[in-house]
């Protein structure tokens, strides 16, 4: 498949003071660019451009997201990309609230943008980046159709009894308190690479899936359709992850808003920032974590011990709500990359028809694969999640489908 510039879609992840991106096509997945911009706004800004098997970086002040794409789109032209001229595709955009409102990828007009920034009171943190993103590549690219694909759209028709807060249903509803899940585009990816792998059809396939990155989310899916996962309001519920603790008792934050004299700042980041693997051992990255544990750490074998304890209650959980379990997945950069996580979340279940092949599992290869034995009731796989690929196609379907409209009418 040829790599022509209409073919090619950027796919965009706006962080605060970050932008990772992609060039790719989202027919044959070829990544033709990658890159990541850093520390915008602050002293010393830093770009890294993945071009044609050359890395090209750049130093210096990067004042906005605006000066930050522009340099990129800078470096693709020295690259060989000109993306204003013979211009992509399409942009896709990661957003992560899409609230009530967004549950399919998104076709960006000035209303879906004020309507993805009236979102921001449910993800402070995300949100307003992602709007930031969405504006400037707007201005640079006038003529290229955006869509913005949300990481709460899969999980959006969750059941009332998995998606509901047990509050005061009147407090619920005025502040829009709901389960809303995500890292939705993985586990919709993840799901569809299993069925493929097993040869079966998704609508007939009971599903849990563990995406275990930075931040950590695992999914009941019943035919095709989540029925549960752990993150929640915001990503902060669920599972130990890098900087975040998961689920808590609510009364530790009154308690310290009583007795630490902590506000929603303070609360904010001790919750975000330092509490999860780091809060327990001083370190967020697992393979430090597991550097640490092999000198002796005793706070380190804690932390992942609690990481571990976590996984299992859910898995637990996410059995009994399936009933019938047909694949158990693991992805994302511990889930891919960790056979001990592997083992340890699975270990003492073959009466649940849950196993683990030793060899199997340590096998290095990076591909989706089989980690159960052959014998095993219930197949344990490994699937690299591939987030930019899922949000490329389906920014290419929406522009095509748009299109199709426009002739049509
Ligand atoms: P992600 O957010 O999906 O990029 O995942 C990041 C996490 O994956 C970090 O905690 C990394 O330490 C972890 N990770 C990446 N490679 C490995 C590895 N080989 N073994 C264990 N953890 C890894």
């Amino acid at each position: 498949m040829s790599n022509a510039a209409d073919d090619l879609v950027l796919v965009i992840n706006s962080g605060s003071s970050s932008i990772k991106y992609q060039l790719l096509n989202p027919e044959s997945g070829v990544v033709v660019a990658s890159g990541l911009v850093e520390r915008i706004g602050e002293q010393s800004g830093a770009i890294e451009h993945k071009a044609g098997g050359r890395t090209v970086e750049h130093e210096g002040p990067i004042s906005d997201h605006k000066a930050g794409l522009q340099l990129v789109f800078d470096m693709f032209a020295a690259t060989g990309h000109d993306l204003t001229g013979a211009g992509v595709r399409a942009v896709g955009h990661r957003v992560v609230h899409g609230g009530e409102i967004f549950y399919q990828p998104t076709l960006i007009t000035d209303a879906v943008v004020a309507a993805i920034s009236d979102l921001s009171t449910l993800a402070p943190l995300h949100n307003p980046a992602n709007v930031t993103g969405i504006r400037s590549t707007r201005e640079l690219l006038p003529g290229v159709p955006q869509v913005a694909v949300f990481d709460t759209a899969f999980f959006h028709g969750l059941p009332a009894a998995a998606k509901t807060y047990a509050i005061d249903a009147d407090v619920a509803m005025a502040h829009g308190i709901r389960k809303y899940g995500f890292h939705g585009t993985s586990h919709e990816y993840v799901a569809g690479q299993v069925a493929g792998l097993l040869e079966r059809d998704p609508a007939e396939l009971n599903q849990i899936i563990f995406h275990l990155g930075n931040g950590a989310s695992a999914s009941a899916i019943r035919g095709g359709h989540p029925v549960d996962t752990t993150m929640g309001l915001t990503p902060l519920e669920g599972l130990v992850m890098g900087t975040r603790g998961g689920d808590l008792d609510p009364g530790i934050l009154l308690h310290l808003m009583r007795s630490a004299n902590l506000d929603a700042d303070g609360i904010d980041q001790l919750l975000n920032r330092n509490s999860g693997i780091k809060g327990l051992s001083g370190v967020n990255d697992f393979r430090e974590l597991q550097r640490l544990i092999d000198t002796g750490s005793e706070s380190a074998r804690l932390a992942y011990d609690v990481y571990i304890h976590r996984l299992r209650r859910y898995l637990g959980a996410y059995l009994v709500e399936l009933g019938r379990v047909d694949a158990i997945t693991f992805t994302a950069g511990v889930g891919e990359n960790s056979p001990q996580v592997r083992a340890d979340a699975l270990a003492g279940l073959e009466s649940f028809g849950i196993a683990v092949d030793p060899a199997r599992n340590t096998a290095k290869e990076r591909g989706a694969r089989w980690i159960s034995p052959p014998d095993s009731r219930i197949p344990v796989l490994v699937v690299p999640t591939n987030e930019e690929l899922a949000i490329a196609r389906a920014a290419h379907d929406v522009v095509a489908s748009s299109e199709n409209l426009t002739e049509i009418s």
